[in-house]
């Protein structure tokens, strides 16, 4: 189950204009005429729904929650639902459009979607948390579909969530469609090797991007913001090939050691103590806002968006900053890095290996067949290095930081198919 506390609502910038401020750099670069920009800017569709659910007392109570497409140009839309207290359009509108720019960058055939729930499920019981999953299931029962939207979990869902989504949609097409949602539980046509996959991906393309910088892993010292999903498998298996990481953190605190942190010490930590770092004895208990500055090689912001920003962004020493989380540098802090001369691999490139294996889960699915976690690994890392290449080389073609290389990849191929594909 992934639950992120949420940043202060007056931190959060408005994440639909982050993203556009970067497309429309890459749009301008591609030479994008009006017309194509026109269709890739907006949403192809997007749903308010208000969702009468009884609570536990008797009450009945209605939650608002979203479901917008942005492209399906690529093919079926693919996106979490979040449930979160700040779940909204703009947010919602920003993350989908985020979802077609990775699934085009690791070249998976699928658009982009996001849903969203403005819920706190930490304050609601199994019952009411299954109840709101049906009656939003049920809403959307008309979008989501295993070749229309296919959903998966984000912030505050999980493989729990998804059975109920997953069943709740099998029931009224009147048979089981385990395809119509990826990121379930094994047993119910889950992949092996989903729960590592982000981290994973993070790994392929923080070791990649290494290479280029001619950094030695085994010389290098990194810092992960966030110990969740994608913060703890990605310190754990960039541990395992030698780096050193000096600093990890989540909503506790963060937790220093010059000499490298034990990440399998800490995860066990972590999971004896109610999913949290905090008490951890075993490193120096830092002010968690240091995290971003300690004098580290690489540091990877797996945690929430905008921790990066214009205020802090000239204190950071590390030389590469690869995102495991969705918008963790806000835009207005990119002209900064780039005049420290930081690399940074996107969020787009990033952390979409979590996506390429949903992809591989909706595969199987189809197939109806299981590959073993090795094979899922294999492809997944192929599939990353390959992307990581490619916008390596645009990036050294058009002299763009990775990030803008990684919207020309991704901008010019959904901009080339939609031509190919034609219009009315
Ligand atoms: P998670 O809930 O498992 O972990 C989040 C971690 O961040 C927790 O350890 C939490 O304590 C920590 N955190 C929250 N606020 C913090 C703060 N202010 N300082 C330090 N740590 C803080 O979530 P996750 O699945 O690991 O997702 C993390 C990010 O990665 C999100 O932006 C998510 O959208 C993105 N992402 C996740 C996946 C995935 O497959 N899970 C895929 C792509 C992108």
């Amino acid at each position: 189950m992934t639950y992120i506390e949420p940043a202060p609502i007056t931190d959060r910038k408005n994440p639909f204009e982050s993203m556009m401020s970067r497309f429309n750099i890459a749009a301008d670069i591609l030479g994008l005429d009006s017309e194509v920009y026109n269709v890739l800017k907006t949403p192809s569709k997007q749903l308010t729904v208000h969702l009468p659910v009884t609570m536990d007392d008797g009450t009945i109570k209605v939650f608002e929650g979203h479901r917008v497409v942005h492209s399906s140009i690529l093919g079926p839309s693919k996106g979490g639902v979040r449930f979160d207290p700040h779940v909204n359009i703009d947010e919602v509108k920003a993350l989908a459009a985020w979802m077609t720019w990775k699934c085009a960058v690791v070249d998976i055939p699928y658009g982009g979607a996001k849903g969203g729930v403005c819920c706190n499920p930490r304050e609601m019981s199994a019952g009411e948390v299954e109840r709101l999953v049906r009656a939003y299931t049920a809403a959307m029962v008309d979008i989501f579909g295993p070749d229309r939207d296919i959903p998966a979990p984000d912030m505050g869902t999980g493989p729990r969530e998804m059975a109920w989504m997953m069943d709740q949609y099998s029931r009224a097409q009147g048979m089981t469609v385990n395809a119509v949602v990826t990121g379930k539980p094994l047993v119910l046509g889950g992949s092996l090797g989903r729960v590592a996959a982000t981290g994973r991906g993070v790994m392929v393309s923080a070791l990649a991007a290494m290479e280029k910088l001619k950094m030695v892993p085994t010389k290098a010292s990194c810092a992960v913001q966030g110990f969740g999903n994608v913060g703890a498998n990605a310190a754990l298996l960039l541990s395992e090939r030698g780096v050193k990481i000096k600093a990890i953190s989540d909503i506790s605190g963060a937790y220093w050691n010059e000499d490298g942190i034990d990440i399998l010490d800490a995860i066990k930590y972590k999971e004896l103590n109610d999913h949290t770092l905090d008490g951890y004895s075993n490193a120096q208990s830092i002010d968690n806002d240091a995290l971003l500055e300690t004098d580290v090689d690489v540091l990877v912001p797996a945690a929430m968006e905008d921790a990066i920003t214009m205020e802090n962004a000239h204190k950071i020493k590390a030389k590469l900053i690869v995102e495991g989380a969705n918008g963790p540098t806000a835009a207005d802090a990119d002209s900064t890095i780039h005049d420290k001369g930081i690399v940074v691999v996107p969020d787009i490139l990033a952390n979409a290996g979590g996506v390429t294996v949903s992809y591989f889960e909706w595969v199987q699915n189809r197939l109806g067949y299981k590959w073993t976690a090795e094979r899922v690994q294999r492809r997944s890392d192929r599939i990353m290095k390959e992307a990581f290449d490619r916008v390596y080389h645009k990036s050294v073609e058009h002299k763009v930081s990775l990030r803008i290389a990684a919207y020309i990849v991704a901008i010019k191929k959904v901009a080339d198919t939609f031509r190919l594909r034609g219009s009315f």
